[in-house]
């Protein structure tokens, strides 16, 4: 299975990703081209030290940086038999350079999942946004607190509040992504491949969505 999640910062794409990548019948990878940027970051190789400017300004890396990222993740042998993808493509430019990486091994994306929310709701849940600096599951403030103040209930790691999750930098991400979605929406609405679900409510609600669609 072959799927990209598409939507706003904070649709909850990196959360179902998760969650749906383990448990498919046959397990796929979650790549999330956020989480190996900040880990690049985090690393200081060359690509994390010229990316970490765009990220922490809410802009998109430049997309030569990207389809470079992505064509060496995608040599990995973990996605022959799939993934799901979270966070690209973020325009045009970048859904053809995506096609072009996969067609080369001759596969196809299989189908997109739009998950659209509104912008108050982006802002409430990024705003309040814990990460787990280890395992990488996600917490909040208010709607979902940890156990223990501080800690992942998963693996005990502490949690940290991403530098991009600040509200002038959402509000700066949201208006970048505005701007290229309709396109990207289009592309793949031609192709057929699109389905639009609300993910403004329950996560638990939305997964359930996606895994009929996928069945
Ligand atoms: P995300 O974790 O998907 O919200 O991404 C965090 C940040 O990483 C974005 O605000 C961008 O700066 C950068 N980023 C992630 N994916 C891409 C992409 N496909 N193209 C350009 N920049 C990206």
């Amino acid at each position: 299975m072959r799927i990209i999640l598409l939507g706003p910062p904070g649709a909850g794409k990196g959360t179902q990703a998760k969650v749906l990548a383990e448990n498919l019948r046959v397990p796929v990878p979650h790549v999330s081209t956020g989480d190996i940027l900040r880990q690049n970051v985090k690393d200081s190789t060359a690509l994390g030290v010229e990316a970490k400017s765009f990220m922490e300004r809410g802009l998109l890396v430049p997309d030569e940086l990207m389809a470079r990222m992505l064509s060496e993740r995608f040599v990995k042998e973990d996605v022959s038999q799939g993934f799901i993808l979270d966070g690209y493509p973020r325009n045009l430019a970048q859904a053809k350079t995506l096609e072009e990486i996969i067609s080369q091994r001759g596969i196809n994306i299989d189908f997109v999942v739009y998950l659209d929310s509104s912008e108050s709701v982006i802002i409430q849940r990024l705003s309040g946004r814990l990460v787990c600096s280890k395992c990488g599951a996600n917490f909040h403030i208010k709607n979902l607190p940890p156990k223990k103040e501080g800690f992942c209930d998963r693996c005990g790691s502490s949690l940290y509040q991403r530098s991009d999750d600040k509200v002038e930098t959402i509000k700066k991400r949201l208006e970048v992504y505005k701007k290229e979605v309709a396109d990207l929406i289009d592309y793949y609405k031609k192709q057929d491949k699109l389905y639009r679900l609300d993910a403004d409510g329950d996560a638990n609600v939305v997964l359930n969505q996606i895994i009929a669609l996928i069945k």
